[in-house]
């Protein structure tokens, strides 16, 4: 075969194979878009495991009529136009690939509103016809995303999906990673018409605290510590949670840098560190928040943005160890060195 360039479609299905591996990451894509354009209130409405429908409702700024179609096209974001906005994204977005990816293995219909718009427009394209139509539809402002059928056009991929209840574990598992993201944003999550969960916002450490049991469940909530440290360069705060003999808490681990959740062994290391400096011999959940600056950090690293790369890993980990180390220190004398405090009853 001579060399050719591909056709987009086929570009672009190349493309999913790397971002949408099963509902799950085209739920995260969905929803990060919804967070990049400061929804509030983000509704998911799943059917057969997201395998027949994966809709997302959102209330955020929404998309001109304008470019409806730009977004369904490969490489077209509103989130970076040059290198310096990559070098210091705090957006989830930057690649402009999920909405072509997703519509080259999927019928993706697009429905949005901006504000100053008086009617709402629909784009849809479907898997192989990429030809995009755009017509009026009825919208309040924000963003609707309806994906049916993923993988139809794909029967390779299609053969991967696991049985509806399995998809679905994972739908879960994604939105409680975004969910605890984003303390503010309302979720609900629907399953075949029924509401299966419900994220209310929270504001003070009260809500704060309801919203990590309702996401991380109420025996790590029990259990859990606030951390809270800083220096000029960075900054954790988040919870952290011990194993007993009552309950094992130590499969909550979420780890989030500037926001986003990332997989890092520097973190795992980190924290079995502090516990064994500490004189604890049993494991622990968290969840850490890290802040720094944007630049001291590239998320170009994955097409899925699981993983970072620190400039400076050896000082990000010892200021990590450091902060867990200080709030072990500060638990253990404040229960007198029982690290779990009896649950209130
Ligand atoms: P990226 O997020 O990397 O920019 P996407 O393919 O996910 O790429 O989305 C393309 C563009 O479509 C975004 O840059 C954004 O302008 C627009 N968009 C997608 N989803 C939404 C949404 N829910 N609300 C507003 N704009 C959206
Ligand atoms: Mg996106």
């Amino acid at each position: 075969m001579p060399i050719q360039i591909l056709p987009p479609q086929l570009a672009n299905q190349i493309a999913a194979g790397e971002v949408v591996e099963r509902p799950a990451s085209v739920l995260k894509e969905l929803v990060e878009n919804c967070l990049d354009a400061g929804a509030s209130k983000i509704e998911i409405d799943v059917e057969r495991g997201g395998s027949k429908a994966l809709i997302v409702r959102d209330n955020g700024k929404g998309i001109p009529k304008a470019e409806l179609e730009l977004a369904l096209a490969r490489h077209a974001t509103s989130k970076v136009s040059s290198l310096e906005d990559l070098e210091s994204i705090l957006s989830f977005g930057f690649r402009g690939e999920a909405l072509a990816s997703i519509s080259s293995v999927a019928r993706l219909t697009l429905s949005s509103r901006t504000q100053d718009a008086s009617e709402a427009w629909q784009a849809y394209a479907e898997g192989r016809e990429m030809a995009v139509q755009v017509k009026p539809t009825a919208h309040p402002v924000g963003t609707t995303v309806e994906v049916v059928d993923l993988f139809f056009n794909t029967p390779a991929r299609r053969r991967f999906l696991r049985a509806d209840k399995t998809e679905f574990t994972h739908i879960e598992e994604q939105l409680r990673r975004i969910a605890l993201a984003k303390d503010e944003v309302h979720f609900t999550l629907r399953h075949n018409g029924k509401l299966v969960r419900q994220y209310r916002p929270a504001r003070n450490e009260r809500q704060k605290h309801q919203r990590l049991a309702s996401i991380c469940g109420s025996a790590f909530a029990e259990r859990a510590f606030a951390l809270r440290c800083s220096n000029d360069d960075l900054a954790l705060t988040g919870f952290m949670a011990l194993d007993d003999d009552r309950a094992r808490v130590s499969d909550v681990q979420y780890f989030y840098v500037n926001g986003r959740v990332v997989r890092d062994k520097l973190v795992n290391h980190a924290v079995r560190q502090a516990l064994e400096e500490c004189g604890l011999s049993q494991a622990a959940g968290y969840v850490l928040y890290l802040t720094l600056d944007p630049h001291e950090v590239d998320v170009n690293v994955h097409p899925a943005k699981h993983e970072v790369r620190f400039h400076q890993a050896r000082y990000v980990h010892d200021f990590i160890l450091t902060a867990l180390q200080q709030g072990l220190v500060a638990r253990l004398e404040a229960t007198g060195g029982v690290v779990a405090e009896p649950a209130a009853i």
